[in-house]
């Protein structure tokens, strides 16, 4: 453990949130995949004994970027760029068909709303998934935007307790965003990560263009 991870505090999260990011990776990875992931993150007791599905805190932030940090260490840096956001699209997916609380989703009922922008409907998502990191996660995150993009600001992650990167990591957060808009807008939207706590800066910031890719 390094000096960025032991000088950090526990912080608390709810058992459902890990048990959906261990959910979305086996799906990903498959059933040896998630294994050999747990056992890289010395959590082994969570191997066939997920997390409960609560909103209670019953796990830590630290437990969460372990096994982030595990999928990189399994797979390489290179490799494990593609597979992270694809757990965070998944991540989504999944939220969606169980209607978790844990990202706030309106579904449908938003998705097939008439009469409003594209944009305005990405908005409302944003501030429901901002809504419930606050309300839900235990991650204080706000929404901003200027012309071209609406900003997601996250003031702690579970990057934090990672060992240091030179660029931004937080990967299956991009995935989830980027499925998120995907389902949305039914268009490819490019989501960046453009500051990340684990990197020194002073929140993880997600960029999200407002323009729309043409239709293909
Ligand atoms: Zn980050």
């Amino acid at each position: 453990m390094d000096a960025q991870q032991s000088s950090l505090p526990v912080r608390g999260m709810p058992s459902g949130a890990l048990r959906l990011l261990f959910l979305s990776i086996e799906e990903v990875m498959g059933s040896d995949g998630i294994k050999a992931v747990l056992n890289g993150a010395k959590l082994s007791h969570y191997i066939n004994n997920y997390p409960a599905n609560t909103l209670e805190y019953g796990v830590t932030f630290g437990e969460y970027g372990k096994v982030e940090q595990a999928v990189e260490d399994f797979l390489g840096p290179r490799g494990a760029r593609a597979i992270l956001i694809r757990v965070g699209r998944e991540l989504f997916r999944y939220s969606l068909r169980e209607q978790s609380a844990l990202l706030g989703i309106a579904g449908n009922a938003l998705k097939n709303m008439p009469l409003i922008s594209p944009q305005a409907k990405m908005k409302i998502l944003l501030q429901q998934i901002v809504g419930a990191a606050n309300k839900t996660v235990n991650q204080p995150a706000r929404l901003e935007e200027n012309d071209e993009a609406f900003l997601v600001v996250i003031d702690q992650c579970m990057c934090q307790w990672r060992p240091r990167h030179d660029k931004p990591c937080c990967l299956v957060t991009v995935g989830t965003f980027s499925e998120a808009m995907k389902w949305l807008t039914d268009r490819p939207i490019e989501v960046k990560e453009i500051t990340c706590l684990n990197n020194g800066a002073d929140a993880c910031r997600y960029q999200i263009p407002k323009k729309l890719p043409e239709e293909s």
